[in-house]
């Protein structure tokens, strides 16, 4: 059998040389014949130069090349297609998802036939940012409240999938792709292993907290509809309000008559409303704006240069 290894790659030629030590020294512990399979997400170092390097040294390495930065999802989704294996992993090339516990998840997928998917899953944060963490467990925890599509908190895209649900990922063509979702979406028996955060080894994190929150964002547009139901509730609510207030308003001028008070509720009246529209306006441009790119129906990554030979 066949294993294959994605590693998207933005920015990491400090990375993928030790990345690669460790993954060819992990090797001889299995006894899958590997194929790496390295896409370049437009880097603006040296990355494409170490690729190339690597493919003439070793006849297991192939690389994809795009065109310009396409991000890590699109990246995933090239190196899916790409892949030959009868197993295939996806990897971070800046050793946060340790080689060692391949070994462990090879072993696990071996053992249990009806298993499909083994996962990993991050047990602490461990020197990430406070804040970063809080706002990650707050994401899963919404989103796992109003998604039909159960994302399971500090899972991460490392995971060993059989060829089966590479393939019905590949089926999953859309444009505004959410990984982490499309994976839990395809279903299949998935396991998870537990470990403990690591840090990465060189480079940089190409995420920065704002990055982060609309990515999370993108996670609850792409798979819930339920921002769109607050309009719905919300626009009854006030109506109900409405009634309430007009009630109370006739009843009081027939009562005592009309003193012309009330400038001020009028006022926070019209603020509420005003803000409550242009919010429910602003999701419903959100969703019209993922129908808008995914009719375009543009490919998902544009490729400019191949190694040799395979593929
Ligand atoms: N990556 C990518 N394209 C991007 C950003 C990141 O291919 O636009 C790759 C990056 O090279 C790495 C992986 O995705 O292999 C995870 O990125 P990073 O370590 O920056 O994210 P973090 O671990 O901080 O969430
Ligand atoms: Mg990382």
């Amino acid at each position: 059998m066949t294993l294959s290894v994605i590693v998207p790659c933005f920015n990491e030629e400090e990375a993928l040389p030790l990345f690669y030590q460790a993954m060819e020294a992990i090797q001889p512990q299995l006894d899958q014949e590997f194929e790496y399979i390295f896409v370049n997400d437009g880097s603006r170092d040296r990355t494409l130069e170490v690729l190339r390097e690597l493919a003439a040294q070793d006849s297991k390495v192939t690389y994809l090349s795009f065109s310009r930065n396409f991000g890590k999802e699109a990246a995933l989704y090239a190196g899916l297609q790409a892949a030959h294996g009868e197993l295939v992993t996806v990897m971070d090339v800046d050793l946060q998802d340790p080689p060692e516990l391949l070994v462990e998840m090879v072993q696990r997928l071996e053992a249990d036939p009806d298993l499909d998917c083994v996962g990993t899953r991050r047990v602490t944060r461990d020197g990430e940012p406070p804040i970063r963490s809080f706002f990650a467990r707050m994401f899963y925890r919404l989103i796992n409240r109003i998604s039909q599509v159960q994302m399971v908190d500090g899972a991460r895209d490392f995971r060993l999938m059989r060829r089966q649900m590479v393939d019905a990922i590949l089926e999953v063509t859309e444009y505004n792709r959410f990984s982490k979702g499309i994976f839990s979406w395809v279903g299949f028996k998935t396991e998870y292993l537990e470990y403990k955060n690591v840090e990465r080894v060189a480079g940089q994190t190409s995420w920065n907290f704002w990055q982060l929150f609309s990515y999370s964002l993108e996670g609850i547009v792409n798979f819930s509809d339920a921002p769109l139901a607050i309009a719905f509730v919300g626009g009854a609510l006030s109506c109900l309000l409405a009634f309430g207030l007009a009630g109370v308003v006739i009843v009081r001028t027939l009562l005592y008559g009309d003193p012309t008070a009330g400038w001020p509720s009028m006022v926070s009246i019209i603020l509420f409303l005003g803000g409550f529209q242009l919010l429910t306006i602003g999701i419903l441009g959100k969703y019209i704006g993922k129908i808008f790119m995914e009719t375009k129906n543009r490919p998902i990554y544009v490729i400019k240069e191949r190694s040799e030979g395979k593929g």
